[in-house]
């Protein structure tokens, strides 16, 4: 059965960081240093425990990187999210939680390295969450990113679409003054390695659930 799902989140061209970077003043930055996590348009998940569930587009190789971003979020002190699995190659219709490769820009979505997808549930959460990892782009294990040739870490690019499936936006999306914490953690993307969640990103997960 067809199912509409709308775009969580994906991941914006670098022409928009640059904009929050200029807005961002020095003493915002003082005022704010702390957790100011931006939840703007992103809903939280209906419950608490989910099992994600990779589908066999993803190379083995990928594995032991989207288990170790997987698990960033599950467990966080003050926080009652935990995810278990993943559970790879997997075959199961309509899991909760979705991983695959795909090459969605051929569907109209952005030609971005990642992004999430969801389906809302009642009182404001989503039910499931699909994060779609383009495969136009050159995934690498090592940790190298670089947007003029493409190429993308699977560990940072799933941590932070993992990071909208959990509820989490984007600092510089009109979510007020970017502060130092903001810019350092994985839901700010700047093309560089970023693979373990910061004071920040932990903070909006342990205001949430
Ligand atoms: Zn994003």
């Amino acid at each position: 059965m067809y199912r509409a799902r709308t775009v969580l989140a994906a991941v914006v061209a670098v022409a928009s960081i640059a904009a929050s970077l200029v807005t961002a003043s020095p003493q915002a930055v003082a005022a704010e240093s702390g957790a100011e996590y931006c939840r703007l348009g992103i809903t939280r998940w209906t419950y608490t425990i989910y099992t994600m569930h990779v589908r066999s587009s993803i190379p083995a190789s990928f594995n032991s990187s989207i288990t170790s971003a997987m698990r960033q979020w599950s467990g966080i002190p003050g926080s009652a999210l935990r995810y278990y699995g993943p559970q790879f190659r997997s075959g199961v219709a309509n899991p909760e939680y979705l991983l695959y490769l795909n090459n969605f820009a051929n569907s109209g979505l952005p030609d971005v390295p990642g992004i999430t997808l969801g389906v809302s549930g009642s009182s404001g959460t989503h039910r499931t969450a699909e994060v779609l990892l383009n495969s136009r782009f050159s995934w690498n294990t090592a940790g190298t990113m670089n947007q003029a040739q493409r190429r993308v870490d699977v560990w940072t690019i799933a941590v932070h679409e993992m990071g909208h499936a959990s509820g989490l936006a984007h600092p510089y999306s009109n979510c007020g003054p970017v502060t130092a914490a903001e810019r350092a953690s994985v839901m700010y993307v700047n093309w560089t390695r970023k693979r373990v969640p910061n004071s920040d990103d932990r903070a909006g997960i342990a205001a949430i659930y």
